[in-house]
Parts: C-alpha cells; sequence; structure tokens
C-alpha cells in the first residue's frame, strides 16, 4: 500500500452492484477509508465499506447525503443496467435513460459542489457506432470512432450523453474527471440467473446445469462476436486511470474476441462437459464488438492480458457452486 493513500477517503456509488462491491474490497485493501452507496446491499457478499448508505441517488437529497464531504475519490458506478435481455428489448428504454440520466446529473452536481478530487465515471463499449460493429471478424472500438455517434441502444445514447455532462464539468469547473469505457465485465460474485446476468455467467450456467450429453441454449446463431474482461483487470485499469493523468475517455476491456460459440465451448471444456447446443431467437445486440486497447496502452503503458480462460475458469467454479446451492 502506498503511504499516501493511507487514510484516503473514496466514494463508491453502485456498491451493491458488481463491480462496485468488488471495487470497495479492492480501496479497502488499498488503505482507503470507503463509503459505500446503492439502492440494494450486494447480492453474494457482505460489503467490506466502512460505511454503507442503502438510498436512491435519483433523489437529490439522498445524494446531498452521500456527498456531503470533499472525498479524494468518487466512483460513479450506478446505473440502470442489465444484461443484453434486458438493455436491448426496448421495453426498458424510457426508465434506463431517465433513472442513469438522473442519477449521473445528481451526482456531478453534488460532486462539483463539495469540490471532490477525482470522479470516476464508468461508460461502456455500447455507445460506439452500431455501423463499426457489423463485421464480426473487425468490429471498430477505438475511442475516436465514437462520433459520429450511433449507439444501437438507449443505455448507450445515455452513457454517451453523460460521458459528455462529465467532460464539460472538467471543461467548464476544472473538475478531475477519470472516464473508462468498459468492455463486458465477468467474473465471480455477479447476476448468473434471472434475466439480467451477462454471457459468460449465463453459458457458465446454462453448462452447470446442464446434465452431461445434454444441450445449451444459445442466442443467434453464434457467430456474433465479443471480448469478455475480468473483474481484477477492470480493477487494475480503473485504479491505474485514477492515478494517470489521463481522463480519458478509454476503453478498459479485453482484446481476445471470441464468438459466442467458441465462449459456450471454453465454459463446457472448463466444466469438462460435452453438451451440443442448439440456436434459439432472442436479442442479440451488435454483430462484432472487440476492445481497442491501443489507447490504454499508450497512456497507462498497460492493458489487460489474462486469457478468457483463466477467467471463465474461476467464474464457471464459483457459478457451479450457486447452481448447486440452488438446487432443491
Ligand atoms: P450492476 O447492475 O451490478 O451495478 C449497478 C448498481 O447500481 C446496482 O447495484 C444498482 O442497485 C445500483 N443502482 C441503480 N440505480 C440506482 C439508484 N437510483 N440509486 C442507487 N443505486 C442504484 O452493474 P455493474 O456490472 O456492476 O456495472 C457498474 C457500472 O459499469 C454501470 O454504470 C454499468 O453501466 C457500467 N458498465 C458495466 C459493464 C459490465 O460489463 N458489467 C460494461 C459496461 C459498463
Amino acid at each position: 500500500m502506498a503511504q499516501s493513500d493511507r487514510n484516503r477517503k473514496a466514494l463508491v456509488l453502485g456498491a451493491g452492484g458488481f463491480i462496485g462491491s468488488h471495487l470497495v474490497s479492492r480501496l479497502k485493501k488499498e488503505g482507503y477509508w470507503v463509503r459505500g452507496v446503492d439502492l440494494k446491499q450486494p447480492d453474494f457478499s457482505k460489503s467490506e465499506a466502512d460505511e454503507f448508505i442503502v438510498g436512491d441517488l435519483r433523489d437529490q437529497a439522498l445524494c446531498r447525503e452521500a456527498i456531503d464531504q470533499k472525498f479524494d475519490e468518487v466512483y460513479q458506478l450506478a446505473a440502470d443496467m442489465g444484461g443484453a435481455g434486458f438493455i436491448f428489448s426496448g421495453d426498458n428504454d424510457a426508465e434506463i435513460m431517465h433513472n442513469s440520466g438522473l442519477i449521473n446529473l445528481n451526482v456531478v452536481e453534488r460532486c462539483k459542489v463539495e469540490g471532490v478530487g477525482r470522479l470516476f465515471y464508468s461508460s461502456s463499449a455500447c455507445i460506439y457506432p452500431e455501423h463499426n460493429q457489423l463485421d464480426p471478424d473487425n468490429p471498430n472500438c477505438a475511442e475516436e470512432s465514437a462520433y459520429p455517434a450511433n449507439p444501437d441502444s438507449e443505455y448507450g445514447w445515455e452513457k454517451l450523453f453523460s460521458e459528455r455532462l462529465f467532460l464539460s464539468h472538467h471543461r467548464n469547473h476544472g473538475m478531475e474527471v477519470r472516464i473508462a469505457r468498459f468492455h463486458n465485465i465477468f467474473g465471480p460474485m455477479g447476476t448468473w440467473c434471472g434475466g439480467r446476468e451477462k454471457a459468460p455467467a449465463a453459458m457458465c450456467r446454462k453448462v452447470a446445469e446442464a446434465e452431461e450429453g445434454g444441450e445449451i441454449e444459445i442466442w443467434g446463431d453464434g457467430k456474433q462476436t465479443r471480448s469478455f474482461l475480468y473483474i481484477d483487470e477492470c480493477l487494475e485499469g480503473v485504479r491505474r486511470l485514477m492515478q494517470s493523468d489521463f481522463v480519458g475517455p478509454v476503453n478498459i476491456g479485453s482484446d481476445e474476441m471470441v464468438t459466442i460459440n467458441a465462449l459456450a465451448e471454453l465454459a463446457m471444456d472448463v466444466a469438462d462437459k460435452k453438451l451440443s447446443i442448439r440456436h434459439i431467437e432472442g436479442p442479440l445486440g451488435v454483430r462484432g464488438r472487440n476492445s481497442d486497447n491501443q489507447l490504454i496502452s499508450e497512456k497507462l503503458g498497460w492493458k489487460p492480458t489474462q486469457p478468457l480462460r483463466d477467467g471463465i475458469a474461476s467464474t464457471y467454479s464459483w457459478i457451479e457452486d450457486c447452481v448447486t446451492a440452488a438446487k432443491p
């Protein structure tokens, strides 16, 4: 732990969520005093935060209570979030824009008033234009390709709006903001069932639940491509960005691109199960997406390198335990 990090105060908004709860643990390990805020406590572990406020960041009064001092670092991760089934169905568009927009407007205002040290904002790969992600073998997600903007979801549009909200406060009010665009973060203690889970967790669950020789279902033809970043590497990127002079936005993602079929095969391989794949209709998102890591390498002298297989192995083992525990 660096001497200068001793007793530094951090605020994690969205501390009851997947990335937020892991971030709280990481900051505690680094010696920070941490306050967490969320609508709920973490689902799968007890928060390690020194203080935890359960409340709604859409509410200005709650925001005043949560951001009541000059924190050294604020991490804004709270958002109305979900897996592909939630974001891309279209049924939740108004909620997503309204809820996340309000949270970000409230948070930036309070951080400005209190003069917080540094403010991190988690944007998303979902801001990249749909037309650059039609070829599954060659998607373009370089940071500068974000404009002219054409995200394929309202979730992406809200993230883009909020990036600009934070950047304009950096320009006009000198606020020290740092912005990352996360690309499919996964790992243990993330949502693994119920419809809001992402592809790696869904795949691990399906494989863990299937009987040897059985089958699992995949949305679409499985030829759509993605990359997936393990939670520990995501947090390493966030911490490095916060300690750097670079404002961003910068991708924090893996550049090990795989098809969804290959992801399923990987989960089967890790589980040592042979299953067949049945392709069914479902919400898909863009055809191809991969993290472009040129800018992060250039600005931070670092990029994620852990093989996907290692992350899937730890995640599978945790989800397999959850599946076993959930059996009657
Ligand atoms: P998550 O859903 O697990 O965490 C978000 C948290 O925000 C939840 O615990 C939720 O309760 C909380 N929240 C929502 N509305 C709130 C409100 N009104 N007041 C207080 N808390 C509220 O999601 P996550 O995967 O941990 O993602 C964290 C951030 O990173 C989000 O902003 C998300 O958009 C962004 N992101 C995540 C990924 C990913 O792959 N996980 C990818 C791109 C961007």
